[in-house]
């Protein structure tokens, strides 16, 4: 789906102010990243979409929905963390049927899509296994697996390959540019690395300070930063 932030801000108390007037328009299936040194507002700006932060001023639309004042699950969302956020009592399988437990989905459903999820990122065989004995990479694709199987309008991700060596790291930016290509979803990713930025985005929404500081493709980045 359409995702638009409109003169969007971020007042934490003590008046920090995290997020300055954040203006962009996100196309159906688009894949944006957001990128800028640490403390530049990126994680905030994607919780804002997401509901997991209140949003000071502005105005947040999830397709054609103004989500401000909706809890994060009736957002059409699913978000993917740095740290996992598996349920460590839950097996792999368990993890990925939960949110469809929950939403009343029938069994017979939710295990054909847990399986095929599972296929596509190549889990088949860690299904029976809990998170304590995944390695970070087999956590990671738990964790996005976990997200596709809810089929969401938007994809959220907050620096989801950054605790992750660099050989897994190339490799899961190579799985996500697959997955990509596989589901229709909009993505909106926060990263800090460069690389993952201009091998990831359509278009790259560069950040400092709490501001957009320049958006454009990534030829258009780095052709004209
Ligand atoms: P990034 O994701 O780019 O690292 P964040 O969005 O996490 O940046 O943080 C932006 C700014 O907001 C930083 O100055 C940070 O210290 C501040 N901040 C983040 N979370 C909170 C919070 N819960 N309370 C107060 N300040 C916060
Ligand atoms: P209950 O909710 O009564 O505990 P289950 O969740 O075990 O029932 O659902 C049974 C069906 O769901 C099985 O036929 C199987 O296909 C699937 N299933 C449930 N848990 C798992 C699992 N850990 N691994 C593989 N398949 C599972």
């Amino acid at each position: 789906g359409k995702v638009i932030l409109k003169n969007v801000k971020k007042i934490y108390d003590k008046n920090v102010v995290a997020v300055h007037d954040f203006n962009l328009e996100i196309e159906d299936n688009e894949f944006i990243v957001l990128v800028g040194p640490s403390g530049c507002g990126k994680s905030t700006t994607l919780r804002m979409v997401a509901g997991l932060e209140e949003i000071s001023e502005g105005e947040v639309y999830i397709g054609d929905k103004l989500v401000n004042d909706m809890p994060p699950k009736n957002r059409d969302i699913a978000m993917v963390f740095q740290n996992y956020a598996l349920y460590p009592h839950m097996t792999v399988y368990e993890n990925m049927a939960f949110s469809l437990k929950l939403k009343k989905v029938k069994k017979q459903e939710i295990d054909a899509k847990v399986k095929e999820a599972a296929r596509i990122l190549g889990i088949t065989d860690y299904l029976q296994r809990k998170p304590k004995a995944l390695s970070g990479g087999q956590k990671q694709r738990v964790a996005i697996g976990r997200a596709i199987v809810r089929n969401p309008q938007v994809f959220l991700m907050d620096e989801p390959l950054s605790n992750l060596d660099a050989k897994l790291r190339n490799e899961m930016r190579a799985e996500i540019i697959k997955l990509r290509k596989r589901i229709q979803t909009t993505f909106i990713y926060v990263t800090h690395d460069q690389t993952e930025a201009m091998t990831l985005g359509d278009r790259i929404v560069i950040m400092k300070d709490g501001f957009i500081q320049q958006i454009g493709t990534p030829y258009e980045v780095f052709n004209h930063p």
